[in-house]
């Protein structure tokens, strides 16, 4: 039996999380959820999955969530000290890490130190601190077992080979709603258009993200830290279908891949069971079927917000949380419909432009160069 906290139990992963372990409950238990504001599916959750303890962001939503489970044996808390005692409660196997943003980075730490497996799905948490987290990780011999689909394709297609002999990573990319499109076409893309991803259904953000390219850019920084590769051995390769969820090349030019319906709880449920494989329900992939499957290179001039990812990363330090935040504000930003769709990347070259690097931050300058691109953009915007 593994005993598993959820952070971001009410998101696209969560939820996705949930149905894994409902498949599997003589296996997975819930011992903790976490969430910012959700109350009412919270509730729901809690009432099936019984977790000994639950955490809302939100004030207000854990009084309420309080209130509405005072019926049922739950401790509930609020804020980043709930999200610090439910990533280190002494039962807890793994740490499902499928919060949007920022804030995993702490509970991500605290869990590694009390020697939790780290299930991660928050890209944010590499990219702005894979310095501090892997070595962490090492030091400490705990596992950060991969549940992004490419990562998750890229662990697979490293299992039993010699890492040494690895010459290349493969990163594939759908291309998003908007691949083939000229920045005159992209000029009046609205929010509608661009929450319409072809093969994936995720969290608003991250869709948004896939549209862009940043996505694909945030995959790249966290692929260099996942497994230790230079950015130069790291190639995006277009690939519309979403069948190959991402490749390795090897010294002899052998490419190990692996391939799917796009369905996020494959990689949910292999971080879930590393390094068993479970039956899974669903469509499988059935080759007759398969027409065919393509691959381009991705188009950077258009799509600038893959190749600043490239840049911030080659700079290091400070700069790929600069690039990750400006995002955020960006997207945060169009969704609201206050700015303009070819706005995003600009915003984020802006900041990047702005920012003095801070080499090796620890955690506290990586908050702060976070909140001080969020005033930054606010500024620069007036808004
Ligand atoms: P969603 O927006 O769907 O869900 C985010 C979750 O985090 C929700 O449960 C939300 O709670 C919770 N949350 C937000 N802020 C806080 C906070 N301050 N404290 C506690 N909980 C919080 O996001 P996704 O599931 O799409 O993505 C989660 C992470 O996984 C992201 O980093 C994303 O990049 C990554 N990822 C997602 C994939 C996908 O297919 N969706 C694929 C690969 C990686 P509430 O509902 O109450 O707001």
């Amino acid at each position: 039996m593994k005993r598993l906290t959820i952070l971001g139990s009410t998101g696209s992963i969560g939820t996705q999380t949930l149905e894994v372990v409902r498949a599997y409950s003589e296996d997975l238990k819930v011992t903790a959820l976490a969430a910012g504001t959700n109350v009412d599916l919270m509730e729901k959750q809690i009432r099936e999955f019984r977790p000994k303890k639950a955490v809302m962001w939100n004030e207000q939503a854990a009084k309420e969530l309080k209130e509405r489970t005072a019926d049922l044996d739950v401790e509930i808390s609020a804020g980043m000290e709930g999200l610090l005692d439910i990533s280190t409660l002494p039962e807890v196997d793994v740490v499902l890490t499928a919060i949007v943003g920022m804030i995993g980075i702490r509970p991500t730490i605290a869990a590694i130190e009390s020697g939790k497996t780290i299930a991660l799905a928050n890209k944010e948490t590499l990219v702005t601190a894979g310095h501090i987290i892997m070595p962490l990780a090492e030091k400490m011999g705990v596992p950060i077992l991969p549940v992004d689909s490419e990562h998750s394709a890229i662990f697979q297609s490293m299992n039993g080979e010699n890492k040494k002999q690895i010459s290349k990573i493969l990163l594939t990319a759908s291309g998003g709603p908007f691949r083939g499109k000229s920045r005159k076409e992209l000029e009046t893309m609205t929010v509608e258009d661009a929450l319409k991803h072809p093969n994936w259904s995720m969290g608003r953000k991250i869709t948004i993200d896939s549209s862009t390219l940043v996505n694909k850019g945030l995959e790249v920084i966290e692929a260099k830290w996942l497994f230790g590769m230079d950015l130069d051995r790291i190639q995006v390769v277009v690939h519309p279908q979403s069948i190959i969820h991402s490749m390795v090349e090897y010294a002899d030019g052998a490419v190990m891949a692996q391939l799917g319906t796009p369905d996020m709880k494959l990689p949910i449920q292999y971080a879930l069971f590393y390094p068993d494989r479970r039956p899974m329900d669903g469509k499988k992939l059935d080759f007759y079927e398969l027409a065919q499957m393509t691959f381009e290179k991705p188009d950077m001039d258009t799509f600038t917000g893959l190749k600043l990812a490239f840049q911030a990363s080659e700079c290091g330090g400070s700069m790929p949380t600069v690039y990750n935040a400006a995002n955020e504000k960006a997207v945060a930003l169009f969704l609201d419909k206050k700015i303009k769709y070819l706005q995003i990347p600009e915003i984020i070259e802006m900041s990047m432009e702005h920012h003095k690097v801070i080499e090796n931050p620890n955690v506290e300058q990586i908050l702060l160069a976070e909140t001080e691109t969020y005033d930054y953009i606010m500024q620069r915007m007036e808004l």
